[in-house]
This record gives C-alpha cells, sequence and structure tokens, in this order.
C-alpha cells in the first residue's frame, strides 16, 4: 500500500473529466423504455395470449404452455429490437443482492447455424443450483436441485444485452430459498384478509394491495480511496479510522447542496432508472457528509422491492463510471450516522381507498381506524418478530447506537391520531360513533381535522411511525432486501385481520348496528396497544429501555438472540396460519441468518487482524524507532533528556498501545479457533457477537493510536479523506 495518500486525494478531483451527463431526454420519454410492460404488451401479443397474460398477472389465473410460448415470442421480438443477445432469470436468494445466470438465445438452426430462441420453457422455469446458494439445510436433507420460476406480476426488464426475468427462487420440494417469495405470500395473506373486511365498508372491493415507498440511504466515496482500505474492500465498512474533526457537527450536509459530481452521478442514476420504469422523484443530501438518499414513488410492494433490488444494483455500477464506490453499509463510519432504508407501508384497495388514510366521510373514517387499529395490534404481538426481520449484522451497528432506531419496536402515531383513539375509547358502549371526515362534519363525536394529513409530527426516534397515510417502518437497513421486513408486516397484519373479522362477525351475529359492532369490536383493541406498543417519547433513552421492559416489549439487543423470534411459538402459529412460511422453512432460514452473521463477523476478524499486524503495528514501530533515535541524539547533544518529555510520554504510549493491541489480536485469534467447536449455528453466532465486541475494543486502541502517530505516516485514507467528496 502506497503511503501517499495525497496522491489519491488529487486523483479523485481529476476524475471530474469523466463526468457523463446524462441525455437529457424528458423522463415521459425514457419511463418504462427498457421494460415490457402493459403499455408493450399489445404490440407484442396477439389479443388472446394478451388476455391469458394479463388474467395471470391480476388474478393468478396459470399460464398453459402454448400461450407461454406465445408470451416468450412477443417478448424475444421486443428484446432482439433492443439488441439483446441474452436472457437470464433474476431472483434474490437469501445473500446479499440478486443473482443472475444468463443463457445465449441461441439454439442450432438444424442446418449447422444457430438461430436466436426463447420460447415458453425458458421463460418459466430454469433450475439452477440450490447448493450454490444459501439454504439452511433444506438441501441436506433432500435434493439439491433448486428451481426459478417466472414472476408474471413483475415485469421483464432489460439490462445491457440481456432480457432478466424476475422469478422466484424455491426448492425441489417447494420451501422458498428467496426473498421474493415469501413476500408474495405475505402480500396475499394480507390481502385475503383484509378484502372481508373491506367487503364490509364497500361490496366492490375485490383485491387489497400492499404498498411499499423505500427511502434508500447511501454513502459514497471516491474509488481511489475505497481501493486503499482493505476494510471497506472487503467487508462494506471501515473497522478502524479516527472520526475527523469536522463530521457532522454543523449539520451543514444536511439538504445541502449535492456536490457537482454526485449530482452527475445522481442523474445518471435516475436515467437509468426510468429506462427501467422506475418513478425516482427524491434524491438529496443526508446528514452525513457524503450521505444520501433517492426515493422513488411508491407502488405495490412485490415490483417496489425488484425495483430496490434493481437500483441497488444500478448505482454500484453506475457509480463506477464517475470515480465512485457505493456503500450500503448500515454503519461505514463510526460516529457518523449510519443508512437506513425506511420501508413506507400501506394498504390500498382496488376500488382506489388507502386505507391507512383518513377517509371521504364518516364510514371511511371508521374504516380507516379499523386498519389503523389493527396494524398497531400486529406491531405489538409481533414486535420481537418485526425487530428480528430486519436484524443483521451490520444493522446491529445501528439498533439502539442513538441515533437511528432503538432496539425496541414501539410504533409512534402523533398527537392528533392518539387523541382520536383516547377519545374513542372514553365514548360510552354503544353509542354510534360517526368519526367527522377531512371537509369536518360536525355530526360525530370524535373528529379528524382537515389539515390531518400535514399535521403529522414526526418523531424521528420512533422505529415505526405513522405519517398520515402511511407507517414508515424505519428500522430496516440500508443494504437489506425490504422483502424480508415486509414479509414479516404483512403476515402480522393478516393474522391480526383475520382475528379481528372473527371478533367483528360475533358481534354482528348479536344483532348490532354495523358501527357499533365494530366500535366494540375495536375499543379493547384500542385499550389494549394505546399504552404498550404507541410511544410518542424519545425512543433512544435510557428510561424508555426500562419503560420498554415494563411494559412487555421486546428489549433483546442481541442480533443472534433477536432472530430466535421467528421460531417462537406466536410466530410458527402466524406463518403457518397465513400459510406464509411453514417450520421447517423457518428453520432453515435461521440456520441461514446466524450463519451469514457468523461469516460476517469472521471476515471483519481476520480483515482486522491482518490490517492490524501488516499496516498498522510496523506504522506505530516504525514511529516508536524515530523517537528513540530522537532521544538519543538529544542524550548525545545535551547529555541528558531534560527536554524530551513529550517524546518518553508518547513512546511510552505508542508502546502500550501496541502491547494491547497485539493481546487483542491474539485474543481475536483464539476466539475465533473456538467457534469451531459451536454445535450449532446458533451458538457459533452468539460466540461471534462476542468476536464482535472485541473488534470494537480493538479499534478503539487503534484509533488512539491513529490519533497520535505521525500523519505522514499513517498508511490509511482517514476519515477526513474518505468523507468529503469535492
Ligand atoms: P420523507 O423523507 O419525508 O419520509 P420521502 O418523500 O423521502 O419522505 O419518501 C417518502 C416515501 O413514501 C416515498 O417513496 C413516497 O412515495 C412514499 N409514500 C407516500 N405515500 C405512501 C403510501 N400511502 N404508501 C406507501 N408509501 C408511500
Ligand atoms: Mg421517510
Amino acid at each position: 500500500m502506497s503511503g501517499n495518500r495525497q496522491d489519491l486525494v488529487i486523483g479523485s478531483f481529476e476524475k471530474k473529466a469523466l463526468e457523463a451527463p446524462a441525455s437529457g431526454r424528458p423522463a415521459s420519454e425514457i419511463f418504462g423504455e427498457l421494460v415490457f410492460d402493459r403499455r408493450k404488451m399489445p404490440r407484442y401479443l396477439d389479443p388472446s395470449t394478451l388476455s391469458a397474460l394479463l388474467d395471470c398477472i391480476d388474478n393468478g389465473k396459470p399460464l398453459d404452455r402454448k400461450t407461454a410460448d406465445a408470451v416468450a415470442s412477443g417478448m424475444k421480438e421486443w428484446a432482439l429490437e433492443h439488441g439483446v443477445t441474452h436472457i437470464t432469470h433474476w431472483f434474490q436468494p437469501l445473500t446479499d443482492g440478486t443473482a443472475e445466470k444468463h443463457d445465449a438465445l441461441i439454439d442450432y438452426d438444424g442446418e449447422g447455424g444457430v438461430i436466436e430462441k426463447f420460447d415458453g420453457s425458458s421463460l418459466i422455469q430454469q433450475e439452477p443450483d440450490a447448493s450454490s446458494f444459501p439454504n439452511g439445510g433444506i438441501r441436506a436433507t433432500f435434493e439439491a436441485r433448486g428451481y426459478t420460476a417466472w414472476d408474471p406480476t413483475s415485469p421483464v426488464f432489460i439490462q445491457e444485452d440481456t432480457l432478466c426475468i424476475p422469478t422466484v427462487f424455491v426448492s425441489y420440494t417447494g420451501e422458498a430459498l428467496d426473498y421474493k417469495t415469501p413476500l408474495k405470500r405475505s402480500i396475499n395473506a394480507v390481502c385475503d384478509a383484509a378484502v372481508p373486511i373491506c367487503k364490509l365498508f364497500d361490496p366492490a372491493v375485490s383485491k387489497v394491495y400492499s404498498y411499499l415507498g423505500w427511502e434508500q440511504e447511501y454513502f459514497l466515496v471516491d474509488e481511489d480511496l475505497y481501493a486503499s482500505r482493505p476494510d471497506l474492500m472487503s467487508t462494506g465498512r471501515t473497522l478502524m479510522g479516527h472520526l475527523s474533526s469536522k463530521a457532522q457537527q454543523l449539520d451543514d450536509h444536511y439538504f445541502g447542496a449535492i456536490p457537482m459530481r454526485v449530482a452527475a452521478f445522481m442523474r445518471d442514476v435516475e436515467e437509468a432508472a426510468l429506462r427501467l420504469g422506475i418513478p425516482l422523484k427524491t434524491r438529496h443530501n443526508e446528514v452525513a457528509p457524503n450521505q444520501f438518499e433517492m426515493a422513488p414513488i411508491y407502488g405495490e410492494a412485490n415490483l417496489a422491492n425488484d425495483q430496490n433490488q434493481m437500483i441497488m444494483n444500478l448505482m454500484g455500477n453506475i457509480a463506477r463510471r464517475h470515480g465512485f464506490v457505493v456503500l450500503l453499509h448500515e454503519k461505514p463510519f463510526e460516529g457518523i450516522n449510519g443508512s437506513g432504508k425506511h420501508n413506507n407501508w400501506s394498504l390500498g384497495t382496488d376500488t382506489g381507498v388507502q386505507l391507512m388514510a383518513p377517509g371521504k366521510d364518516a364510514k371511511g373514517n371508521l374504516q380507516f381506524i379499523v386498519f389503523l387499529v389493527n396494524v398497531l395490534a400486529a406491531v405489538q404481538k409481533h414486535n420481537a418478530l418485526l425487530k428480528a426481520s430486519i436484524a443483521s449484522a451490520s444493522n446491529a451497528h445501528r439498533l439502539g447506537a442513538a441515533e437511528a432506531p432503538p432496539a425496541i419496536v414501539s410504533a409512534f402515531l402523533g398527537k392528533t391520531m392518539t387523541q382520536v383513539l383516547r377519545k374513542l375509547l372514553e365514548l360510552p358502549s354503544g353509542t354510534p360513533v360517526e368519526i367527522a371526515g377531512k371537509k369536518g362534519r360536525k355530526i360525530g363525536l370524535v373528529e379528524i381535522p382537515e389539515i390531518f394529513i400535514d399535521n403529522t409530527d414526526r418523531n424521528r426516534t420512533s422505529p415505526f411511525a405513522f405519517t398520515g397515510n402511511r407507517f414508515e417502518f424505519r428500522a430496516v437497513g440500508s443494504s437489506a432486501n425490504c422483502g424480508g421486513a415486509l414479509t414479516a408486516l404483512n403476515s402480522a397484519v393478516a393474522e391480526q385481520l383475520l382475528d379481528f373479522k372473527a371478533l367483528l362477525d360475533k358481534e354482528l351475529a348479536s344483532g348490532k348496528a354495523f358501527e357499533v359492532a365494530v366500535m366494540d369490536t375495536l375499543k379493547p383493541i384500542i385499550a389494549s396497544v394505546i399504552d404498550v406498543v404507541c410511544f410518542d417519547g424519545n425512543g433512544y433513552s435510557e428510561e424508555w429501555k426500562k419503560e420498554a421492559a415494563r411494559r412487555g416489549l421486546d428489549t433483546e439487543d442481541c442480533v443472534p438472540e433477536m432472530i430466535k423470534a421467528y421460531t417462537s411459538e406466536s410466530s410458527v402459529k402466524l406463518f403457518e396460519r397465513t400459510g406464509v412460511f411453514s417450520l421447517k422453512e423457518l428453520e432453515a432460514r435461521n440456520e441461514v441468518k446466524w450463519e451469514t452473521y457468523s461469516k460476517k463477523i469472521q471476515i471483519e476478524s481476520l480483515v482486522m487482524a491482518r490490517m492490524v499486524i501488516n499496516h498498522i503495528v510496523p506504522v506505530a514501530f516504525d514511529y516508536k524507532t524515530r523517537l528513540l533515535k530522537e532521544l538519543a541524539l538529544s542524550k548525545e547533544v545535551f547529555g541528558n533528556l531534560d527536554s524530551c518529555a513529550a517524546e518518553c510520554e508518547l513512546i511510552g504510549e505508542l508502546s502500550s498501545l501496541i502491547e494491547d493491541i497485539r493481546q487483542k489480536v491474539e485474543r481475536m485469534q483464539l476466539d475465533r479457533r473456538e467457534t469451531k467447536a459451536c454445535p450449532d449455528a446458533y451458538s457459533k453466532a452468539l460466540a461471534y457477537s462476542r468476536i464482535a465486541e472485541n473488534i470494537r475494543a480493538l479499534r478503539k486502541l487503534v484509533d488512539r493510536l491513529e490519533e497520535i502517530t505521525d500523519n505522514r505516516l499513517w498508511p490509511l485514507p482517514k476519515y477526513r479523506e474518505l468523507l468529503f467528496i469535492s
């Protein structure tokens, strides 16, 4: 590694020349250009194929082989017009990111040449080897084969020269091996549970959609600086690095002007995203230096999640063209804000009603309250599971670190809605309730004011906040697949809606008027959540930890322990009842989670040890040697060390730091070796959570060393260089 960091920084200035301006074509023209969407289908599919395909997309009707062939042939025609030469099934295994296996679109023509070939069977199904992907032991008991199967609800798209077909990934025996399969099951579960309730309000409702609007936070670092940080390259975060003197104290980055190079990068990402039908809407600086965010207009959850996976990939590729590397890690820099991915989530009917927003009239408002309260109840009952759904080795750095979500899942409602719910509780039983609409009709006893939507106050410390027409699940990590969190959330809400409907049916059967029956069913639920899961205070405070424990919320903050919530009795019941996961799938996925956790920390520990021994300690020795030489010289010249107190002190501190570091590295190596004896994935992950603590302790020593060592000798780019793009 070169010791000359100044060169690297200058390199980044020169990169400005590489800025490639986006084409400047209007968004309306390029939107969806590379997607085989509904607008294009009629041009490439005959009417009967088109209607069979739409029936499959909208109503889940299976496609027969003949229709699949006709669809594939239409897609091929469109793809060839765009210079496509390969196809791939594009899926989301339980690793980071997406997987692809490209096949050329060719076959022998029988006359010694080749033809472009793409038929229904290669559209519908492929057979990647499941043993190459995390499967949590499902492979050991069954066949290694895995299948990818086309998900017609997410349109195929073109990336470079390849036609990408979004697919689910399942084992030979049908167990989910990916994020998409359970997400789709949970979307169906919540739809099936919500529709019968909606029908009571409006018989015309036949479908309920889950919506997702993700806000993707990320850091950018200069490519050259990144290349000289083995920790960033191997683990996605800095394992060492003293906080720069200017970090985020001034809050001057948030919503500040976007640096030119970054703006050029964003424009390119936006253009590429629009062409892929991703409606990117918002871009801005985030709190930390070099931290940014982008968010699209929300959409149907399965598609929106696919688009988030696409964009994470896209950002990485486009950043390279601008001399950047994108960091999607939740905590790339210690002492600086981490990155999350707020999952804005809501439900809506096929009649255009937003179920998480106040309605147009009293009835609509009552429906809104029904859904709002049931979501709160679901979050309360399954708060430990929801936390498990966002837990990972990298997100652990955010959780409970007093800068992002606390390691306790509670819900923030805001003043207005809290008041509305409390007022409802005070009503004598049997009182007919009309909740006034936005227009301020005053017939009812409880009123939702007109200004309601804009009135929701913000509580940034809440992991799950109501924001007027949706909930923001804020605890999700920036590198996560949103599918994990949304699957848990949708399933929990589905189960709660089933329970609610059963209770409501009983009330209705007793002959009560509809509004009275609804209120009588709702009130005990409101009473059970309002002072338990609902929390409007400071989620980062120490008092909240105690209070939350008293309220019976889960306060576990160790990731391997959190993961266990997936197989708790209530979770297993939830997932089996909603048909989202079998016990076998849950157990297999926990194995994968624990294994992934252990591997990530194992890599961090290996990289840390190597950096410390090969880069850091030698530099400390060099510096110490130089100081010792100075002392010898002083002695020679002055005959004593009277004026060398500073050097002596430094040498003392260097020596003791070096010794402490050496011991900690040794301890870490021994601990790592000991993990080999752990009997299962869970205990191994627990052992690694202790190693993670050691890494943190070791880091403190190295950071102190950085602080006292001659800047000219330090072998790694420092935070002040990594964090400020010019
Ligand atoms: P903020 O940073 O203030 O939370 P943003 O505008 O950055 O808000 O992002 C809000 C996200 O929420 C966007 O993706 C937006 O489309 C999405 N959103 C808005 N309304 C809904 C809704 N009803 N359901 C789901 N997502 C929504
Ligand atoms: Mg938000």
